[in-house]
Order: C-alpha cells, then structure tokens, then sequence
C-alpha cells in the first residue's frame, strides 16, 4: 500500500499514519520526525532546516525531496510507504510522481483529513504543552495554517484531479477515525 496523508496541522495525520503503516505492514515515512530527529542530532540537514521550522515555514523544496527520495529508495519502503508531511507543495508532488513513475509503483491514494480551525487550535495547543514542541507556540501554529492553505491547500485539486483524493472526517476518537479511513479504503478498491 502506499498512502499520502494530507491535511492542516493538528488534524491528526501522524497518529493515523503510524496506525496504517501498522495495519499494511509498510513504511512511515514522516519528514517533520526526520526533520527533528536531525536537529536533535546536529546533523547539516537539521541545520538547513532548524530555522524555516522554528518559524513554521517550510523548508525549501529542493532540501525535503532530495531527503524523502532517499529515503523512498531504501528497503523498507518497497512493501510500501505511508507518507505523512510530504508532499507540502505541489513542486513536492511532481518529483514524488516522477519518482513513483520510475519506480512503477503509484500512490493507491491520498487522505485528506478535514477538521474545523478551532478545533485544530484545541489540538495543538494541547500538544504544544505536552510535547514542547517550538513550532507549536500560538503564533507559530497560526502562520502555520496560512502556510498550508496557501502551499499544501491546492493538493487537494491536484490529487482529486487524478482519482487519489479520499476524505477523512478527522473528528473523533482515534480507533473511530481509523476504522472509517480503513473503510473508506476498502469502498475505493471495491470495482464500481
Ligand atoms: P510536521 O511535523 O509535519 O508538522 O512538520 C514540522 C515542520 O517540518 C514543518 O512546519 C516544516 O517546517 C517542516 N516540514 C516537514 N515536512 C515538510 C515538507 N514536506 N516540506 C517542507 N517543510 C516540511
């Protein structure tokens, strides 16, 4: 199986996304975890990065597709992938195709998890305490929501125009949410 997971800050794409990497046996791959465990580690790419993530921008296009084509490269991911963070752009989205292309192994689809601002808010403010991450300060978690309606928004055309676009209603406990996307999966590949 290989998945995108789509959709605001705070909507819950990570937690969903570890919970189908278990369920398909496959990879998750997510670029803001590979982008702070490289920071924690001092590494040169932590160091390009640390600074557009402290403001909640993103970081440049060239910087994250060289790191997730790599990353696609290695052998965990030829049972599959969940990609979770990546693409946030739509120059990100070509170089996935183009490689994916290659590769001979399209996308099956692309989650795109919705949920209402404020509860986004609520979310994050609550991670903000109890993960201490610096990018979810007040501030820094509104310009992070422009930021994904002005970059990642268009995704969604880009990907509903290709038949990939699945919608998840983000709003619930986890297992629920889970159990609708697996679901929803299940109803895509059914012919008809
Ligand atoms: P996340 O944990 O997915 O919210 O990512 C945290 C931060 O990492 C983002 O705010 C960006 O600064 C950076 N980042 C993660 N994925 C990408 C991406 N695909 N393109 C650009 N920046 C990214």
């Amino acid at each position: 199986m290989r998945l995108v997971v789509l959709g605001p800050p705070g909507a819950g794409k990570g937690t969903q996304a570890v919970k189908l990497a278990e369920q398909f046996a496959c990879a998750d791959v997510a670029t803001g975890d590979i982008f702070r465990a490289n920071v924690a580690e001092g590494t040169e790419l932590g160091r390009a990065a640390q600074e557009y993530m402290d403001r909640g921008d993103l970081v440049p296009d060239d910087v994250v597709i060289a790191m997730v084509m790599e990353r696609l490269a290695e052998r965990d991911c030829q049972s599959g992938f969940v990609l979770d963070g990546f693409p946030r752009t739509v120059n990100q989205a070509e170089a996935l195709d183009r490689q994916l292309a290659d590769l001979g192994a399209p996308l099956h689809a692309v989650l795109c998890f919705e949920a209402a601002e404020e509860e986004l808010l609520r979310r994050l403010a609550g991670r903000a305490a109890a993960q201490h991450r610096a990018d979810d300060a007040e501030q820094t978690i509104r310009h992070r929501l422009e930021v994904f309606a002005i970059k990642t928004r268009p995704l969604i055309d880009y990907y509903a125009h290709r038949g990939l676009l699945i919608n998840v209603d983000a709003i619930g406990p986890i297992e629920v949410v889970t159990k609708r996307i697996l679901d929803d999966l299940e109803g895509n590949r059914r012919p008809g």
